[in-house]
């Protein structure tokens, strides 16, 4: 009898949990459709006012006095203009970080929308246009719309959220520190400690209205290569008085094919070796002393990224050597994989699935691009997807380019995604608990 009891008051327990959440979700839906168009006002002022990588001073500003007049606790200067909220739940739980990024791109903006970016800004020592090119506007608009929401149903939120505004995604400006990385190391995860981190990111290639994800390696990480190889000058006519760097550095290229052709597991994943410089000689008739090459590395798996790195340095050294000629590899920190923790993802598909309907939540190929997303993936388990942006009719012109345009209505989407999977991580994640503690 008195199990009969227990479960009893256990199924009353998940069911009025369930129907608080179902409850929760249904606010959520009717709350995105009313201040849809104070989410695309946003939009519009970060969206005429868009700042550099580092430089996002105003946007902060704007951002941290919209939350402290939620209430919220505000914390501002965290790796350097980033903007940090701490929404507290009535009841206990996990906690859940959502990000959205805060930059804008020096690009001059050519589209005809009435709330243009006019703006300007210095970039490598030089005056430039600035626009937001890649969509970050939208994703700060989209959070501001999400924090909104979750506060007000803050007593029934089992748990607490993290609202993480975080600076210059598309890499800080050259000497300085900052984005995701910086934004870690200056502790954002800790205190609290963030169990689970989403991030979006809006397209304007995949239709308004759907979401794209993908579990493990979503983008990939993005590395920078130099090589540096050193020979001896010589008149043209004679080269065996010289080492030419020259032949050197087009059999390293060659070499270097293989890399990918021959060393990777390419059923499993993707991964690219791309040079895009090659700098060497002054006239037809000497062989230089050097050549220099610079070139990126992709890949969607770690173990392949690191295999690249090994496979790189023997065919830079070997190369050289057989030459008789010198050379250095240096690879640059970048972007690691943006990989999507597997256990997290399809805790939350139903989720994406039940917001954009069972049609329009896909997986997607990976995609070799590279997000600095990535850097909080590393410490904690993660989820990064898309939301569409495309118009309906209109060809994409691309993101960083200065014809780049957003439809705005995808943005209710973003906002339903987001204030749905805290709500449904901190419901599933008591349930784990729940189940673990029992058994
Ligand atoms: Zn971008
Ligand atoms: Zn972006």
């Amino acid at each position: 009898m008195k199990q009969i009891l227990l479960l009893f008051l256990i199924l009353l327990m998940s069911s009025t949990v369930f129907a608080q959440t179902a409850e929760l979700k249904q606010i959520i839906d009717e709350r995105a459709d009313e201040i849809e168009q104070e989410v695309i006002d946003w939009r519009r002022h970060f969206h005429e006012n868009p700042e550099l990588s580092n430089r996002e001073f105003e946007t902060a500003e704007y951002i941290a006095e919209y939350l402290r007049g939620l209430g919220l606790d505000v914390e501002t200067g965290v790796a350097k203009t980033g903007v940090v909220a701490l929404l507290e739940g009535g009841n206990p739980g996990p906690v859940v970080g959502l990000r959205a990024d805060m930059d804008g791109l020096p690009v001059t903006e050519r589209t005809d929308v009435p709330f243009a970016s006019t703006a300007t800004g210095m970039y490598q020592g030089k005056e430039v246009g600035v626009m937001h090119a890649c969509g970050h506007d939208t994703h700060m608009a989209i959070l501001m719309g999400v924090a909104k929401i979750l506060t007000e149903m803050k007593d029934d939120l089992s748990g607490t959220v993290k609202f993480i505004f975080q600076p210059a995604e598309e890499g800080a400006p050259e000497g300085e520190e900052g984005g995701g990385e910086l934004m870690v190391k200056e502790g954002v995860l800790e205190n609290p400690d963030v169990d689970v981190i989403f991030g979006l990111h809006i397209s304007d290639y995949l239709p308004v209205g759907t979401i794209s994800y993908r579990p493990e390696g979503i983008m990939a990480s993005s590395n920078t290569f130099k090589i540096e190889v050193k020979g001896k000058q010589a008149h043209g006519s004679t080269p065996w008085f010289g080492v030419d760097p020259i032949v050197t550095a087009a059999q390293i290229i060659n070499n270097t094919q293989t890399i990918v052709s021959r060393s990777m597991p390419l059923t499993e994943q993707a991964a690219v070796v791309t040079f895009g410089v090659i700098e060497g000689g002054v006239r037809h008739n000497i062989i230089p002393e050097s050549v220099s090459m610079q070139g990126t590395i992709r890949a969607l798996d770690e173990d392949m990224r690191q295999t690249i790195f090994e496979r790189l340095e023997t065919i830079v050294q070997n190369t050289a050597e057989s030459n008789g000629a010198e050379a250095t590899l240096t690879i640059n920190d970048g972007y690691l994989i943006t990989y999507n923790d597997p256990e997290l993802t399809a805790m939350m598909e139903p989720t994406l699935k039940e917001v954009a309907g069972e049609d329009n939540a896909n997986i997607i190929n990976a995609i070799t691009g590279a997000e600095d997303f990535s850097f909080f993936q590393r410490e904690i388990p993660g989820l990064y997807f898309f939301i569409g942006g495309k118009a309906p009719g209109r060809e994409p012109a691309g993101h960083h380019t200065p014809d780049f345009y957003i439809d705005e209505s995808g943005m209710k989407l973003g906002v339903r995604a987001m204030a749905n999977l805290v709500i449904d991580y901190m419901d599933r994640e008591g349930d784990i608990d729940g189940n673990s503690t029992g058994m």
